[in-house]
């Protein structure tokens, strides 16, 4: 099982939206994770099966990053707003950090994710 984690901020939720619903062959055989209203934009709006923490400004980007620290999460893709200042950001940058200690592929950006998700497909295909 390949395990996913899917963040996007407000601003970014449409683009995330899209992304997952170009590659839902791929996400639909995954285990999902996401924050509260990502989760619940991308149920509606993809018709994937998520699991869903708190929203991220409420703690949910922690309680995804304590899942990447019991070694739980393969890929993170969060889609971050570089342009609007986020009263959260000490945990975003947590999740980053925690990304980065132990060692999971993470994508903050389109161009990234795409990477990401063409590495997770090539898991499925044997590739
Ligand atoms: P949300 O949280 O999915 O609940 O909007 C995402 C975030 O802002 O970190």
């Amino acid at each position: 099982m390949v395990n996913v984690a899917l963040i996007a901020h407000d601003k970014k939720k449409l683009d995330l939206v899209m992304f997952v619903k170009e590659w839902k062959n791929v996400f639909s055989q995954c285990k999902l994770y996401a924050t509260k209203t990502t989760g619940s934009v991308l149920k509606d709006k993809v018709g994937l099966e998520i699991q869903t923490f708190e929203s991220g400004p409420l703690g949910g980007d922690l309680q995804i990053g304590a899942l990447a620290v019991s070694g739980k999460i393969d890929f993170v893709l969060f889609l971050r707003d570089p342009l609007t200042a986020q009263p959260h950001e000490p945990d975003v940058s947590a999740v980053l950090r925690i990304c980065d200690v132990h060692n999971i592929p993470l994508a903050t950006n389109l161009a990234t994710a795409e990477a990401l998700v063409l590495e997770i497909e090539k898991k499925f295909t044997n590739k």
